[in-house]
């Protein structure tokens, strides 16, 4: 291994999670190197349209608050690599991260690859992907401009996608399949007072339909027990994410549904590896919860070190 891929921290992901243990690693003199698949840190903060809890600084949007921080890490001196990472190693004293472009080596690794979004599973989806099909209102919305659109989901990211598109979209149809919104109470005022938008309650989308491109959705009422169909020319799926642990799969404790067990020390069941952000076990996910984690995780990956 070449000195110049030998580090005391590597992080997995760029992030806010990955971000704020860098910072916080920098500044403690740990050489440190922050590996992300995506040259554009940020993770799924540039999905958001606007970020309007994080401390400090309200209304930004998504890819604003990103490049903030990015740019503070990257003022202290940490590394980035772009690289995916398909595994980590566990060799005496040390971890080997290895990845599609090579191997890094580190005394320490803090995992910090958060989440992605669920699918549907529907028929049309995948065929639809990309045609018409969507997990990202804020990247995807601008092609919709004046046309119809639905939004599957009913908690804060889909009330959020639906409220931005409907400054887009002629009409957006938000079909949930309870009577009742798990969004955050603010944004769902602030959805329930939009002319253009129609909340589709008690309702399951059963299929995406179309020739080459998306025409419409099959919806199925689960109280009348009905079934209809709605012209739309686009879906944004938003019914929830998945960690984005399997690399780590069989290296460190996991729940069923794939989140690391680790509590607020970010101590994970493997020596040396810390977990952080929307991958670790906890009630709160979001931007400044995962900050948190990467300034405790580095405390922790400092205790380790004196106990060795
Ligand atoms: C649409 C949307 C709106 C949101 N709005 C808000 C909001 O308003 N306020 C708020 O506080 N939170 C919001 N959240 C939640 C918030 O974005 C997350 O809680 C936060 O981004 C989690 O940070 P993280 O660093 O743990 O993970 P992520 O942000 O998911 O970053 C993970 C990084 O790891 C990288 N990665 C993944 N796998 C690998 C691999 N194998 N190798 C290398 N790199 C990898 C990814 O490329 C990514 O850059 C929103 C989320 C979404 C999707």
């Amino acid at each position: 291994m070449i000195e110049q891929n030998r580090y005391d921290v590597l992080i997995v992901g760029s992030g806010p999670a990955g971000l704020g243990a860098a910072i916080y690693a920098v500044r403690t003199g740990l050489k440190t190197a922050v590996i992300d698949r995506s040259p554009v840190s940020g993770g799924q903060v540039l999905m958001t349209y606007e970020v309007d809890n994080y401390l400090g600084l309200p209304g930004l949007s998504g890819s604003e608050l990103s490049d903030k921080f990015r740019m503070h890490a990257d003022s202290l001196g940490a590394a980035f690599i772009t690289a995916d990472v398909q595994e980590i190693e566990n060799a005496p004293g040390k971890k080997i991260v290895h990845t599609v472009e090579g191997d890094f080596e580190a005394k320490a690794v803090i995992l910090a690859t958060g989440a992605s979004h669920s699918r549907l599973g529907v028929p049309g989806e995948e065929k639809f992907s990309g045609m018409g099909v969507s997990y990202c209102a804020t990247c995807d919305g601008a092609f919709f401009r004046k046309r119809t659109v639905a939004v599957v989901g009913g908690g804060d990211v889909a009330v959020e996608d639906a409220v931005f598109l409907a400054g887009i979209c002629e009409k957006v149809y938000l079909i949930h399949r309870r009577d009742k919104l798990r969004a955050a109470d603010s944004l769902q005022k602030k959805l329930l007072s939009l002319k253009n938008v129609e909340v589709i309650w008690n309702s399951e989308v059963k299929e995406i339909v179309g020739e080459d491109i998306v025409e419409g959705i099959c919806v199925y009422n689960n109280v009348s027990k009905e079934r209809s169909s709605l012209g739309v020319n686009g879906v944004f799926i938003a019914v929830g994410i998945v960690p984005n642990t399997e690399p780590f799969q069989g290296m460190v404790e996991m729940d069923e549904k794939g989140y690391i067990l680790a509590d607020e020390t970010c101590v994970t069941s493997q020596k040396g590896i810390f977990a952080i952000g929307d991958i670790r076990k906890k009630p709160m996910r979001q931007i400044i919860t995962a900050v948190a984690d990467g300034a405790n995780a580095v405390h922790s990956v400092q205790n380790y070190f004196m106990e060795q």
